[in-house]
């Protein structure tokens, strides 16, 4: 069963400077139990699309026509665009799906301790009373690998270290069961042991809750170590997806190999680093064709700034929109023509 559908998403932004496109027909599947990773630089609507999932995009959003966003529960499936009331949105925001933040400190409320915001949760989303629910934060803390978690759960997440604060907001987002986990960014500001820690705990709570996991982050290398598949995207588009080692080890659309170029090599620390060239546009000034064109070194002058690449197979469940994957088939069907045509 697929957990998540996203259809044809559109968001739109309207701005005293004009209406901005940050998310241009975007799909994607998550199922149970798997980490879809989602990269991008900043800009490239990673984040509003998972603010788009929480409902949390601000009142200035719209959405196109034929835009979907499916959750399929064994108990519920439900179009979160399609919901009237706060109230259903609210249901679906702590009952189905839970974000975490690269900053905890946003999560947590600084005049209360983690315990009693946690038990609010609890109250709120599962019914519980107040003993339930101390057990089971203090579980939940313990369970994401906080020592001594009876003590933390009358602290204030003042009190807690940067780690410890991100596994007590993992824990929170875990207390209500969501069928989905929405981490944007979670490991940006740890330091890399930290990192490595959380990113293992993801796994696991993917693993062990059979939860679907939206992983967000302009890292390559954590989506390496975290995800099972990977979306790349680019101003407000998927330009390549599909399962993650796949992606990585014969990655297919130009940006992609610019963001792979731009990794520091373990093995070669004098090499120079290559970033992708330029900046990414600004949404007012979205390029037409091709969104990438305008820094892609393979850029062909006549196709590439006008028509929109299709999405093309290139590979086991590998996807990627560039036109070049038209010449390469073009190619070898005239090839493939030719030899037809050459006796033996
Ligand atoms: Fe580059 Fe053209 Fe491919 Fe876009 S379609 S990534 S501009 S080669």
């Amino acid at each position: 069963m697929t957990l998540l559908r996203v259809q044809d998403l559109q968001i739109k932004f309207s701005t005293p400077e004009g209406e901005i496109t940050a998310v241009d027909h975007v799909s994607f599947e998550v199922n149970p139990g798997e980490v879809l990773g989602l990269v991008g630089e900043s800009g490239s609507g990673k984040s509003v699309t998972a603010r788009a999932l929480m409902q949390l995009n601000a009142s200035n959003t719209t959405y196109g026509e034929n835009s979907k966003l499916l959750l399929e529960t064994p108990g519920e499936s439900v179009d979160i665009l399609a919901l009237k009331s706060e109230r259903q949105r609210r249901k679906v925001r702590g009952d189905l799906v839970s974000m975490i933040f690269q900053e905890p400190m946003a999560s947590f409320a600084p005049a209360l301790t983690i315990g009693s915001q946690m038990c609010e949760q609890l109250k709120l989303h599962r019914g519980l009373r107040r003993p339930e629910a101390k057990d089971l934060s203090i579980q939940l803390l313990s369970r994401v690998g906080i020592s001594d978690a009876a003590r933390r759960f009358d602290q204030y997440a003042f009190e807690l270290s940067g780690g410890m604060r991100q596994r007590a907001m993992i824990a929170m987002a875990l207390s209500t069961k969501p069928s989905l986990l929405i981490a944007d960014e979670p490991t940006t500001a740890l330091d890399v042991t930290i990192q490595a820690q959380v990113i293992d705990l993801m796994k696991e709570i993917a693993r062990d809750f059979g939860m679907g996991i939206i992983f967000i982050t302009h890292d390559l290398g954590v989506i390496a170590q975290t995800a099972d598949r990977v979306a790349v995207m680019y101003l407000g588009k998927i330009v390549e997806s599909g399962p993650v080692r796949e992606v990585l080890h014969n990655p297919a659309h130009p940006y992609t190999r610019g963001l792979i170029n731009a990794l520091p090599k373990l093995e070669d620390l004098e090499a120079q680093l290559t970033p992708v060239p330029g900046d990414i546009p600004s949404p007012l000034e979205r390029p037409a064709g091709c969104v990438f064109h305008t820094r892609c070194p393979q850029f062909s002058k006549g196709t590439c700034e006008h028509a929109i690449p299709p999405q093309h197979l290139v590979g086991n469940e590998h996807f990627s929109a560039c036109h070049l994957h038209e010449e390469a088939l073009a190619s070898t069907l005239a090839s493939a023509e030719h030899n037809q045509g050459v006796p033996a």
